[in-house]
């Protein structure tokens, strides 16, 4: 009883029933992944754009292990020197900011975010500063305050009171946003490309004429880069295809590679509020999670960027060749985060005919897959990928 099926049932009588979940993964490798029953993929999910050096590579199970052996857990109570060297190199890779907080996942980096920006403005003496605005589609997080500001309706459903003080605006619209900052607004918080809404990148100019809004109006800008970080976009933040700096930024996800670890980086001006006793995390910027991304960040530093940027436009021509079968309306997003846009098929039904010919994608709505497969892809891959995905899209039922 350790199939696929097995395990699916036992799941469905003793977990909550919150997830959709199709086969069991057992083991990686790379860009590969294999399932109870054996089966063998193409992972160009990644864990949700997570494993960006793919699965057990080398000098990330070394960094693990090394750290496993030495200490694993001592809380903040204590400097932790590994937590201070990744502090350092985060901030060397992040000009802008002077200042991290460390925690476990990106809703929990949000959550920090968005406190800060409110008792920032509170510890200037403006309390009445405590307006979030925030984008219409936007994710950011599954905690409270971040199903709140995030903008989809169906996170908040059923769990309301929700936290006040927050307004939505349409992405993209820098009209709206203007209209939307005013005397009692703390900040605006956006991503730089929809993740979890369909890889909608921001329009040409919108960050530039936020970051200008923002400034003018004395609100904070916060960027979102948990899904479009370390890498992702074929650079190091997102933002640096914008040219624009936050005052606040939140990573997570591919940070450590897999290892849960979220993270806040901040100006000097506005980290420092973070002040004694005012915010924590007991497990956050922990020995392992924190040695772990050092190793991520190194091998970063070592060309993966550049080579990741060369097999995305590979990827991309070869998907853009995709469109010419009539069920692909476009390819967008950026690096190594793509949306394939669908027409005439449903997203889930590919979605189920490339993992049935090994390659695991991901539906959003009705008509986008996402794509996020590791930085470290190699053409060959990509290939195998596009072929895969061709042939899921060609053997999937006309949308009714
Ligand atoms: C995934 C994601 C989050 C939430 O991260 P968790 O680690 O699931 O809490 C927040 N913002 C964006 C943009 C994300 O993609």
């Amino acid at each position: 009883m350790t199939g696929n099926d097995s395990i699916a049932q036992r799941a469905q009588k003793v977990l909550t029933p919150n997830y959709r979940q199709s086969v069991a993964i057992v083991r990686g490798e790379g860009v590969r992944v294999w399932d109870a029953d054996g089966k063998e993929y193409l992972d160009f999910l990644g864990g949700v754009a997570v494993n960006a050096l793919g699965h057990c590579h080398p000098a990330l199970v070394r960094a693990l292990e090394e750290q496993a052996r030495t200490v694993w857990h001592v809380s903040n109570h204590y400097f932790i020197p590994r937590q201070v060297e990744l502090a350092e190199a985060l901030l060397e890779a992040t000009p802008w900011a002077r200042r991290a907080f460390f925690c476990n996942s990106g809703g929990e980096a949000n959550e920090a975010m968005l406190k800060l920006a409110r008792k920032y403005h509170s510890d200037l003496g403006h309390p009445e500063r405590n307006e979030i605005v925030a984008c219409d589609d936007s994710f950011h997080g599954r905690t409270l305050f971040t199903v709140t500001v995030g903008g989809q309706e169906k996170y908040r459903h059923g769990f309301e009171p929700v936290v006040p003080g927050v307004r939505h605006v349409p992405y993209g619209d820098v009209a709206a946003l203007e209209a939307a900052l005013t005397p009692t607004t703390a900040a605006f918080i956006v991503e730089p490309i929809l993740g979890e809404s369909g890889v909608v990148p921001a329009p040409e100019g919108y960050l530039q004429a936020a970051r200008e809004l923002t400034r003018r109006k004395g609100v904070l800008l916060l960027l979102d880069e948990v899904q479009t970080g370390i890498g992702r976009t074929g650079r190091m933040w997102a933002h640096e295809w914008a040219g624009v700096t936050p005052d606040l930024m939140s990573s997570a996800k591919a940070l450590a590679g897999g290892f849960p670890i979220g993270a806040l980086l901040a100006t000097e001006e506005v980290g420092t509020h973070l002040t004694p006793g005012s915010h924590g995390s007991t497990f956050g910027g922990n020995p392992l999670a924190c040695a772990v991304a050092l190793a991520v960040l190194k091998e970063l530093r070592g060309g993966v960027l550049a080579r990741s940027r060369e097999v995305s436009a590979h990827l991309l021509a070869g998907l853009e060749r995709l469109v010419a079968g009539g069920r692909v309306e476009r390819i967008r997003g950026r690096g190594m985060l793509l949306g394939v846009v669908l027409k005439g098929v449903a997203a889930a039904e590919v979605m189920k005919a490339a993992r049935a010919r090994g390659l695991l994608v991901n539906a959003i709505g009705e008509s986008v897959l996402r794509l996020a497969p590791p930085l470290t892809l190699t053409p060959a891959e990509a290939d195998l990928a596009v072929e895969r995905l061709g042939a899921a899209i060609a053997a999937a039922p006309a949308k009714g």
